[in-house]
């Protein structure tokens, strides 16, 4: 059933006179970094938001657009912030506004994908199986020797340059719960591009989970957690998928929903804020966001099982930002890492800094994300790490593809698959 978009509340509506202008969240914006532009700040696009809000700024105006696309929505300014203040909350509301004057080709290329494809999973596998066809076939070779990739849109040569090798589909089968020596049972959430390109890592994380005594379940009619559609101004759709998720979720009763994908985490972290105003779901939402967890929260709040194998290799983590910054988890995972036996675990320098996917960020802004990802591997390449960790696809996805470009062999992991490695459960 569809249902009215929230109305902004008085709160939210006055949110920008929260930032009191001091300007301590400058040095960790990434755009700022680069441009050292007020307006491609946080404190200069609140301002800018604030004018909107005012009617002093047209949302439809190509500067102002230019300034919110820009924006990562990493969030590193929120943890800067001494004021509390709620960034992502506005650049959300400013997308909305952008959203309405997007142009009809814009608009309906966005329906397309992002309500026709991304919550449907069947669509959605069908899709990537051909992508698969496409890569085994000897057609992408063909394709990227030709040249014709130049000739494409430049998001759609970019989304091929990304794409790495489509691995074989997921395979999630709960193996029958043993009864003794169960210290818990949870949910997992699938997620839709992550059983497609990130199967190990869900096959790992039902490894981890078991091998710890954790019964794990998939409820069956959970969807994509809306993410995307939320950050493109899409705030309906977002709420639609939440509700859609709460009620596949809230069945069970399980002691929670555990996540392997930062970016998702942190948007089902906060449906309850998104349906706060919905009166069918809001208790419900509130339920449901209290029992996200992060896996590597969750492993580490547990305690795991010690017994793991030696593994040999220089590490270095990098913080997928929808976890450090969204989440506030920073010590969880550095924590098991450093738990496996062996294993050289070194800080990346900056690791706190966002690697330029953002979401569809590195397709809709390759330039900008290009800049910062060169940073990025050039901290990498400075560690002399084997392996790069990191809790989120997105991050996965761009960082590999800038040690691809740079002929380096450094592997890009799941920090789950490191621990199952050293479980040594893998078939
Ligand atoms: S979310 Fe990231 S890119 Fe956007 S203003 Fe904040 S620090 Fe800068
Ligand atoms: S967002 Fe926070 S840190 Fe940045 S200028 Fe405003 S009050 Fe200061």
């Amino acid at each position: 059933m569809n249902r009215p978009a929230a109305p902004m509340d008085p709160e939210r509506e006055a949110a920008h006179l929260d930032c009191i202008h001091c300007g301590i969240c400058l040095p960790a914006c990434p755009t700022y970094q680069h441009l050292g532009l007020e307006p491609d700040s946080p404190r200069g696009r609140i301002y800018l938001i604030g004018a909107m809000k005012e009617g002093r700024v047209n949302p439809a105006g190509a500067p102002f657009i230019r300034h919110m696309q820009l924006c990562l929505e990493c969030r590193a300014c929120e943890t800067a912030c001494p004021s509390g203040v709620r960034f992502s909350a506005m650049m959300d509301e400013a997308r909305v506004e952008i959203r309405k004057h997007r142009n009809a080709a814009g608009l309906f290329l966005r329906r397309i994908v992002f309500r026709g494809i991304l919550p449907r999973r069947r669509i959605l596998h069908a899709c990537f199986r051909l992508l698969r066809l496409y890569q085994r076939c000897g057609m992408r070779r063909l394709v990227r020797a030709s040249g014709i990739l130049r000739l494409l849109p430049r998001g759609l040569a970019r989304m091929e340059a990304l794409l790495p090798e489509v691995p074989e589909a997921a395979h999630l089968a709960v193996p029958a719960a043993a009864q003794e020596g169960v210290r818990g049972r949870v949910s997992l959430f699938r997620g839709c591009i992550m059983p497609e390109l990130f199967g190990p890592v869900h096959e790992a994380t039902l490894r981890v989970l078991n091998r710890n005594g954790i019964a794990v379940e998939f409820p069956e009619k959970q969807t994509c957690c809306g993410a995307l559609h939320l950050h493109d101004g899409d705030r309906e759709s977002a709420r639609q998928l939440a509700r859609r998720n709460i009620a596949a979720f809230e069945k069970n009763g399980s002691d929670a929903v555990i996540v392997n994908a930062a970016g998702c985490g942190a948007m089902l972290r906060e449906y309850d804020a998104l349906l706060a105003d919905d009166s069918a779901f809001a208790s419900r939402a509130r339920n449901f966001s209290l029992r996200v967890r992060d896996i590597a929260e969750y492993l580490d709040g547990i305690g795991i099982d010690p017994n793991m194998r030696r593994l040999q290799g220089r590490v270095t983590y990098d913080d997928a930002c929808h976890l450090l910054h969204g989440q506030g988890i920073r010590d969880a995972p550095r924590r098991l890492l450093a738990a496996i036996p062996g294993l050289e675990v070194v800080e990346l320098r900056e690791a706190d800094r966002c690697c330029g996917s953002a979401g569809i960020y590195n397709i809709t802004q390759p330039k900008m994300a290009d800049r910062i990802l060169d940073d990025k591997i050039a901290g990498i390449i400075r560690t002399g790490a084997s392996i790069v960790a990191s809790g989120n696809p997105g991050c996965l996805l761009q960082i590999q593809a800038g040690l691809r470009a740079k002929n380096l062999a450094t592997r890009v992991m799941h920090p789950i698959e490191l621990l199952d490695l050293a479980y040594g459960d893998e078939p």
